[in-house]
């Protein structure tokens, strides 16, 4: 199956669905670590999102992923707009003008994805971020390049799932958890468990 603009759109509306079901749940997780607003913020930068492609469909799923990113990087303050906002531009760039996405299309971009969170925040797999989610999902993903689509995309969700619980146990080292020191161990990132979630919202849409 390959994948176009419609279908690109449709898992970006899948993801919000997702990111709106568990706004409360990534308040949570912020709330000890951070300032509590993590679901808020993807939230409404997805909602945003969301009304703009119900307005229109760019033709391309570049032109779909790009709109979505200037829509986060313009929307959604704090860490991690900027942060899926440069993740989805760079898998913009990535794809260009192309029409149709196959499995390593998709591939590509999620590589494209964590190479635009690294180069935007500079974090390490282990500083407790969604770079800990991310990273094993792009590996997982290439590691399932020819099951397709469908599979690529579940085996990097459970991939993901496992990287954000990873990071419970750990220091935080970048973004506002940082500032709390050891008194950040013992809490699941909110931006590893957001990739997650939209990871299995996208392998579920593309089901
Ligand atoms: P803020 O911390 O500004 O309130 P959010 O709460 O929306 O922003 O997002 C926090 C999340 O952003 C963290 O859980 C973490 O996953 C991610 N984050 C913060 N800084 C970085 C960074 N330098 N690199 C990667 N991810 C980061
Ligand atoms: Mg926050
Ligand atoms: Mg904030």
């Amino acid at each position: 199956m390959g994948c176009g603009a419609a279908d690109v759109a449709n898992l970006l509306r899948a993801g919000a669905a997702t990111i709106a079901e568990h706004r409360v749940e990534l308040i949570d997780l912020d709330r000890p670590i951070g300032d509590a607003d993590h679901g808020e913020n993807l939230n409404r930068g997805f909602g945003f999102v969301v009304s703009t492609l119900d307005t229109a469909v760019p033709e391309t799923p570049g032109g779909v992923l790009k709109l979505a990113a200037t829509t986060l990087i313009s929307k959604v303050g704090g860490a991690a707009g900027p942060l899926y906002g440069t993740a989805f531009l760079r898998v913009a760039t990535t794809l260009g003008d192309r029409p149709d996405l196959d499995a390593s299309a998709v591939v590509e971009a999620l590589r494209a994805a964590l190479a635009g969170v690294v180069a935007r925040g500079k974090a390490e797999v282990g500083d407790a971020t969604m770079v800990d989610a991310l990273t094993p999902a792009v590996a997982a993903a290439e590691a399932a390049e020819n099951d397709g689509i469908a599979a690529l995309l579940s085996a990097a969700a459970d991939a993901a799932d496992q990287g954000a619980e990873s990071t419970e146990p750990l220091i935080a080292r970048k973004g506002r958890a940082s500032y709390l020191g050891e008194r950040s161990v013992g809490h699941v990132d909110p931006g590893a468990r957001s990739t997650a979630l939209l990871l299995r919202a996208f392998a579920e849409a593309a089901r």
